[in-house]
């Protein structure tokens, strides 16, 4: 046991020494984080005339397991990780909200992991006060999903109190008739039956959402995009400014390494795969066909880039901080 442990930790830290990254991390064997968060954990930059703050909420270093991409084996999962320049390990899922200023108005789109996700992740408070953004000042909440990296970051740990009770909290009416509907509990299989029942028991209380049919402008500059598949109610959000444009694409490629460059690959957290292929490849078809920015919640940090054909599929660029 002991060497097993002792040489998966020398291969870690190896893999970890090749992509020149710092390894002098957490201590605990479990939960040790392989990858240093980047500093500063925000970045700003402009679309047209528009200031846009990524804000870094942490990163889910996910083992790998078969069942992840339904259609493809760990070893090809694992020949994409590094042809992205990301370790091979484990697949790199990072959390980034994005903070956008426009019309006088401070929007909020997603709301990180609340640390009630996973161990690493939960540093969005820190980064956004770093950032100089206060909470207490954001006027709008855009939701693109209910899954819990999404949407944890509305409600205190334990209590369910609301972390922004001043702000509207817009969100899809599809997506919200389908998790608030009781009937959804048995037919949800087991691992979201709990997610399902804490937004029952939260969000009908809450008089601060608003919910919204469609594809309407939902705050000064921003407009839903419909994108379901990974959830039936799943929204990117598209930004506009003069010539400046950016695309919110939220889960609709949640990890870029993955179904960027392998856009028919199907993965686990697609509610249905089949839609959710069908948003991806349109979703990223109009971005190059429209040259426009694109960033996402699970894209490396600080998420923004943009898209090209590749072959088959699609390759991501990556902004530099
Ligand atoms: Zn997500």
């Amino acid at each position: 046991m002991l060497n097993l442990s002792r040489r998966k930790f020398v291969t870690s830290a190896a893999l970890a020494a090749a992509f020149g990254l710092d390894t002098r991390l957490g201590i605990s064997p479990v939960f040790a984080q392989k990858i240093a968060d980047p500093q500063p954990g925000f970045h700003k930059y402009k679309v047209g005339d528009i200031e846009v703050t990524a804000l870094y909420d942490g990163i889910w270093e996910k083992p790998h397991d078969p069942a992840f991409i339904a259609n493809a084996s760990v070893e090809d999962v694992k020949a994409a990780m590094v042809k992205a320049g990301l370790p091979a390990d484990f697949v790199s899922i990072p959390f980034t909200v994005v903070v956008v200023k426009n019309g006088g108005k401070t929007i909020l789109c997603d709301s990180g992991t609340g640390g009630q996700v996973q161990p690493t992740a939960g540093k969005l408070a820190a980064n956004m006060k770093t950032a100089g953004i206060d909470p207490a000042k954001i006027d709008t909440i855009l939701i693109s999903h209910f899954h819990p990296d999404h949407i944890f970051g509305l409600m205190e740990k334990d209590t369910n109190k609301p972390v922004y009770p001043n702000a509207e909290i817009i969100v899809s009416d599809v997506e919200y008739k389908f998790w608030t509907d009781p009937a959804v509990i048995d037919r949800l299989p087991e691992a979201r039956k709990g997610l399902a029942r804490r937004i029952q028991s939260v969000f009908p209380n809450w008089k601060n959402i608003k919910q919204v049919s469609g594809e309407p402008e939902v705050a000064p500059g921003i407009r839903f995009v419909s994108a379901p598949g990974h959830t039936p109610g799943h929204r990117a959000f598209h930004l506009a400014s003069g010539a400046g444009q950016l695309m919110i694409s939220n889960d609709t490629a949640y990890v870029p390494a993955l179904v960027v460059a392998n856009p028919g690959w199907r993965g686990q957290y697609d509610q249905d795969g089949a839609t959710a292929e069908a948003s991806r490849r349109t979703l990223l078809d109009r971005v190059i066909a429209d040259k426009i920015m694109i960033c996402g919640y699970h894209f490396p940090f600080p998420g923004g880039g943009t898209i090209a054909k590749d072959g088959t599929g699609y390759a991501l660029t990556v902004m530099k901080t």
